[in-house]
């Protein structure tokens, strides 16, 4: 039998030893925390050691050697066999025994999630079967266990965390959406943060496609002697896949209309440019995208259209969790608005906010930044929760005004995730019609 280590549990780990036992490989599976088993593995083949990575793991033999990305690089067995081995994550492995999928990779700061949706959606209803995986969706090596055999077409969501410790994989069309600085906690810089994405275009020829955001100016700083194809698009200026008069060409030939669009902001036409193109790349008609992209509401928290009141708009953007996402939320809409605002302190500034001051009629801040908000905004309403912000909102609100949800922070302070905190939002806004 071949043998395998894989250090790390969570989705992933329970995925990739899932695919790697219908391999026929024997496991040793090892974690310094909870593995997190699932209850359907067979565990016959497979040696557990949880709560501690024994060192002795330093001088095994084995065929292959897999570690999730929370496990970091310099973990003392990780760091020995790293000498020896190739150290694999799991989208790699799933690529290894999933080479016949076509896959569309898609990274960046933001729009991941909305821009694998949309094209998750265009890939819809085709005869080729499609799936999302990756961040969102399905871990890849349950998508690669499950249909090993099948030609179909991934939207593949990936973190820059997992792209961190891609060797092997290989999209046939890739794109980095977009780069700002987040996650700087881990990486220690934004260079290093930014760099980290293009590790996704290794091993890019010129059987892949590389769609390159040219309005981005750290994208262009790095993404200059690449080896795939290029195709660079632009919602400022004339390129292969521009826009003009609200309307969007790839090389002069009409692709759509984005009054076409029910999403809202031009960061969401940058979306839909992207998921259009690599959706015709992948084989789907004009046509067919065309009346998809009609029917594309969005994703849940992310300029979420929640519901208009005596003429008062109701937006969740909940998942908006840095100043960047923020500002492209106050971009989006023409009308007055109403700002809730903060949340847990990520150590990031929010002075780029500022510049943005004649688009915010009010601002309400609650949670654990919302004095460093204050600071930057003498007017801005401090409270101390997200119920007496909306409350305050609404009382402050007029017909024709936006009260908008889009906090430019994490939830952690007060919620374990950011969909819980625009679900309380969503609930807030039901609420208001009883
Ligand atoms: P991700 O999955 O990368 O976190 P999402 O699709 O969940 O991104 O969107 C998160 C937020 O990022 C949105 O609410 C929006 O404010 C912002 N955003 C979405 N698309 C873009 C884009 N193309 N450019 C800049 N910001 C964007």
């Amino acid at each position: 039998m071949k043998k395998a280590i894989v250090f790390g549990g969570a989705r992933s780990g329970n995925a990739v030893v899932r695919l790697l036992l219908a391999q026929d490989y024997e496991i040793i599976w090892a974690d310094d925390s909870s593995l997190n088993i699932e209850s359907d593995i067979d565990l016959t083949h497979v040696t557990i050691f949880e709560h501690g990575i024994p060192l002795t793991l330093r001088d095994a033999r084995v065929d292959i050697v897999v570690k999730n990305p929370g496990i970091p690089d310099y973990h003392p067995v990780v760091a020995w066999l790293a000498q020896r081995y190739f150290i694999y994550n799991e989208v790699d492995v799933a690529f290894l025994y999933a080479k016949q999928f076509q896959y569309a990779a898609i990274t960046g700061t933001n729009g991941k999630t909305t821009t694998v949706s949309l094209l998750h959606h265009l890939l819809s209803d085709e005869e080729i079967p499609n799936y999302v995986a990756g961040n969102i969706g399905l871990p890849l090596s349950t998508i690669a266990y499950e249909h090993k055999d099948e030609k179909a077409n991934i939207a593949l969501e990936l973190s820059s965390f997992q792209i961190d410790g891609l060797l092997f994989f290989k999209p046939n069309v890739a794109t980095i959406l977009n780069l700002s600085p987040d996650h700087i906690d881990r990486y220690l810089g934004e260079k290093r943060y930014y760099d980290s994405k293009f590790r996704l275009l290794t091993n890019m020829d010129n059987n892949s496609i590389f769609l390159r955001n040219i309005d981005d100016q750290e994208i262009m700083k790095r993404a200059r002697y690449l080896k795939s194809q290029i195709i660079d698009f632009s919602v400022t200026q004339k390129a292969d896949l521009y826009l003009e008069n609200d309307k969007v060409f790839y090389k002069d030939r009409f692709l759509f209309d984005t009054n076409d669009l029910l999403v809202k902001g031009v960061h969401n036409i940058q979306n839909a440019m992207v998921a259009v193109m690599m959706a015709s790349l992948l084989g789907v008609s004009l046509e067919n995208i065309q009346n998809k992209l009609k029917t594309f509401k969005g994703v849940i928290h992310r300029l979420e259209h929640v519901d208009t009141i005596d003429g008062i708009s109701f937006f969740n953007d909940s998942k908006a969790t840095n100043p960047e996402s923020t500002v492209t939320a106050l971009n989006s809409f023409d009308q007055p608005v109403i700002l809730l605002a903060g949340g847990s302190n990520k150590n990031i500034t929010y002075d780029l906010l500022t510049f943005y001051q004649s688009k915010i009629k009010e601002l309400v801040v609650f949670g654990e930044t919302a004095p460093l908000l204050k600071k930057l905004f003498e007017d801005a309403i401090e409270v101390e929760n997200l119920t007496q912000a909306f409350n305050k909102a609404v009382e402050l609100a007029q017909e024709g005004d936006v009260i908008l949800l889009s906090p430019a922070s994490a939830s952690f302070d007060q919620y374990q995730n950011f969909e819980q905190r625009g679900l309380e939002f969503i609930e807030l806004v039901n609420n208001l019609k009883k």
